[in-house]
């Protein structure tokens, strides 16, 4: 069934009222008529089944049949990523895919090694993006659409990222002593639920040493994904995937 994000306004006693982008979508996209049912998310992690009134291409409105709490969003870790700024078509797929496997924030980073530099390039691309969020978190089951945060600096970002979280790792190529798995285990366990966590992800380029010094003497601690070099993607998604499964799918 499909689902839509909606703002808490959308919501009315037993009515649902959609956005008119959605409206559109349904009629004219899913051809969707009065009397099919779809989910309605507020982004507060509950859930409403609402049977449609009325379908047109500027309006949509139906009726709640049910209520529940979604069960797919993470309860154990809230997990920001902080993502190096890369090309465009590669940091739009780590959005993506990294909202389908459980993120709950990101941080855009201009590193040393970043192939985009310029904030005003990002700040353009904030509505795009924040869409390609909505839009997975729709598709997978999400109750809540990841948090974009303004781009920053890697130095601007870190003693920021550090006292909000109360474990930062630092995906590094040239680590060979910690793996992410036992970092989580030895760490996780000390830690209060739901675990605030920050995990840095670096560009093509990887980390220029002066910025991995420097993490490592704020208190990130560096961890390794494997003995082959991934590409930052790849490494995103990984670390992601991981994180969530150690921590909270895998931990049960
Ligand atoms: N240019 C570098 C590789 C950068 S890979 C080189 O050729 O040596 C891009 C990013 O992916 C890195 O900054 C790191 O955050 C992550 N990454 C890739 N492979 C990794 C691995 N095996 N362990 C940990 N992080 C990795």
């Amino acid at each position: 069934m499909q689902r839509f994000f909606v703002p808490p306004s959308a919501i009315i006693g037993q009515q649902v009222h959609f956005l008119p982008e959605q409206a559109r979508q349904m009629s004219r996209v899913l051809r969707l008529r009065p009397g099919a049912e779809v989910w309605a998310l507020d982004g507060s992690g509950q859930e409403w089944r609402v049977r449609l009134q009325g379908v047109t291409d500027g309006a949509a409105w139906g009726d709640v049949l049910e209520q529940r709490r979604v069960e797919a969003e993470p309860q154990r870790v809230h997990l920001t990523l902080y993502l190096g700024l890369t090309q465009r078509e590669k940091f739009e797929w780590m959005l993506q895919k990294c909202t389908e496997a459980g993120a709950a924030a990101f941080v855009p980073v201009f590193c040393a090694r970043s192939l985009v530099q310029q904030v005003s390039e990002v700040e353009a691309k904030r509505e795009r993006w924040q869409r390609i969020l909505r839009e997975a978190a729709e598709q997978s089951g999400r109750g809540c659409v990841p948090v974009l945060q303004p781009a920053q600096r890697l130095t601007a970002a870190l003693p920021q990222c550090l006292a909000r979280h109360a474990l930062t790792l630092l995906a590094w190529e040239d680590e060979h002593e910690q793996g992410l798995g036992a970092v989580l285990r030895a760490q996780a366990e000390r830690q209060p639920w739901p675990l605030q966590l920050a995990i840095w992800v670096g560009p093509e380029g990887g980390f220029a040493a002066d910025e991995v010094q420097l993490a490592r003497q704020a208190g990130v601690m560096p961890i390794s994904l494997g003995r082959r070099i991934l590409r930052m993607e790849t490494a995103a998604l990984a670390v992601t995937l991981l994180a969530l499964h150690y921590l909270e799918d895998g931990a049960a």
